[in-house]
């Protein structure tokens, strides 16, 4: 028994090592992926459902790596915020995606917005404000074709985050609040920040057909949402069926492989322009 525990013992350490390992490689290499070239974003369209027209895009970030390939947000953005790299990232992916807009409208793209992740992170950063403005004057663009998606994570900090808001909010920025209902605010924060849209979480449009907690949650936010004179978008949206019953629920927007997967930005132009 005690050989046994031993050997169990190791087997985990040098899991436990090549896991450290693997953080400390990325960490490394997440660290140069700006200077490198290796970070882009890819946009994924928002559809209005009742006319089936893209109104916006969600800038996603996509990291290819020489060495690791291509690595998931949802793998390194975790990391990112550990380790304080969220900040020159999400600085990039500001200016990236006000360069991207600029880039459209010269090409002639009109009556569109691009959404992009802001990290709770980001907030405690004392010059967010100013990056943000910084890039739309930069690239001479107004404000409302920006929109940034805060999680309810962003909310915890009212003190921090709410001036923000409300300043980004005056100059014309619409404000989002990503993956609604899976967070740990209270709903006492759609009254006290300025929100613009609801964004219902892919969780619950999963099994929005086949759960009846999903559907009933589901159309509550919708119906929340639109008393409190917000718009409301549901992300993961797959199929036929769920689009039609969020239609029919009076869901204003719709964002889905169903649609459009995340593509680059020349790909856009192409299937969209
Ligand atoms: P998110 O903000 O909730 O983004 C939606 C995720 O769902 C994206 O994954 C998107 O590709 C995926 N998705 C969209 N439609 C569908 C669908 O119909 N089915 C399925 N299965 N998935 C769908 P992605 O691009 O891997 O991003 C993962 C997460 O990483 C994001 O979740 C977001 O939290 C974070 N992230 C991505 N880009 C940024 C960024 O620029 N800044 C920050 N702070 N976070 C980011
Ligand atoms: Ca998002
Ligand atoms: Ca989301
Ligand atoms: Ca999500």
């Amino acid at each position: 028994v005690k050989e046994k525990g031993k050997a169990h013992f190791q087997f985990y350490r040098s899991e436990m090592n090549s896991f450290i390992t693997n953080i400390v490689e990325l960490e490394t290499n997440l660290r140069k992926a700006i200077d490198r070239n290796e970070l882009t974003l890819h946009y994924q369209p928002q559809i209005e459902l009742a006319t089936k027209k893209i109104k916006s895009y969600e800038a996603l970030l996509r990291w290819n790596n020489h060495e690791l390939g291509n690595i998931s947000p949802a793998d390194f953005i975790p990391l990112a915020e550990d380790t304080g790299l969220i900040i020159p990232i999400g600085n990039w992916v500001i200016e990236t995606a006000c360069k991207q807009i600029k880039d459209w409208v010269d090409k002639g793209m009109e009556d569109f917005k691009v959404a992009i992740n802001i990290s709770p992170k980001q907030f405690q950063q004392h010059n967010l404000l100013l990056k943000i403005r910084y890039a739309l004057e930069k690239y001479q663009i107004h404000p409302s074709f920006l929109e940034i998606e805060i999680t309810e994570g962003a909310m915890q900090d009212t003190e921090d985050t709410i001036p923000i808001l409300s300043e980004l909010k005056e100059l014309g920025i619409s404000i989002s609040v990503d993956d609604f209902g899976t967070g740990y605010s209270s709903l006492n924060y759609l009254k006290q920040f300025p929100i613009d849209v609801l964004k219902i979480d892919k969780s619950f449009v999963d099994d929005v057909l086949s759960n009846e907690k999903d559907a009933a949650i589901t159309t509550t936010i919708i119906h929340m949402g639109r008393s409190l004179g917000m718009e409301v978008i549901a992300e993961g949206v797959e199929n036929e069926e769920q689009a039609k019953f969020l239609l029919n629920a009076n869901c204003h927007k719709a964002q889905g492989f169903l649609f459009a997967r995340p593509l680059p930005a020349e790909e856009i132009e192409k299937k969209f322009l």
